[in-house]
């Protein structure tokens, strides 16, 4: 396991407090709502389900899986849905949380098919944000960190659907 972990970019320690900060924002910017919280898998459970936590709003959660059409190893934003929300979100407040928005390209794709679906309002919560390989503008709302370019693992976000488990962020280490 130690071959695949590199540097340790972002502690334990860090990422809770981090959480309880944007907990404690959300609580505040959703006074008096009941927001649901929508969760593209698989990458944003441990992040979504640590943030539920911090919470002190009433809401709900709910889940999307979805697959993206990759050409070679980039992602082109055009995604199959695989399991679509159990929730109608029509006239509701939402807040898509997310792991990591790299390209953006995922994301965006979502934001419009759920835009589509007439929500009262939506914002975007992401743990991690790679701003230097953005493709396309995406409004981030609740950012936690801003990462360089470097293949992440840990806090839910897999290399070959492992490694979630990690309670830090690790850069995936070259040639491990
Ligand atoms: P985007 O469409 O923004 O380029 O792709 C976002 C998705 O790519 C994320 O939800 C995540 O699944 C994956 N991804 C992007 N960067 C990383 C990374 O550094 N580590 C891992 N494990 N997944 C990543």
């Amino acid at each position: 396991m130690d071959d695949i972990i590199g540097k340790i970019l972002i502690s334990e320690d860090d990422i809770k407090q981090r959480v309880a900060e944007l907990g404690a924002e959300i609580s505040r910017d959703y006074k008096g709502r009941q927001p649901i919280l929508v969760n593209i898998l698989k990458g944003g459970i441990i992040f979504l389900s640590d943030l539920v936590r911090q919470l002190e709003v009433l809401h709900e959660i709910d889940f999307m899986s979805v697959s993206s059409y990759e050409s070679q190893t980039e992602s082109t934003g055009v995604v199959r849905i695989l399991a679509d929300l159990n929730i109608n979100i029509e006239g509701k407040d939402v807040i898509i949380v997310e792991d990591i928005v790299d390209s953006g390209l995922t994301l965006d794709y979502i934001r419009h098919i759920l835009l589509a679906r007439r929500p009262k309002s939506m914002t975007i919560c992401t743990l991690l944000d790679k701003t230097a390989t953005r493709k396309i503008e995406v409004p981030l709302d609740y950012v936690g960190f801003e990462i360089p370019d470097e293949f992440v693992i840990g806090y839910g976000l897999d290399y070959m659907q492992k490694y979630r488990n990690l309670p830090y962020v690790a850069v995936l280490k070259p040639g491990g």
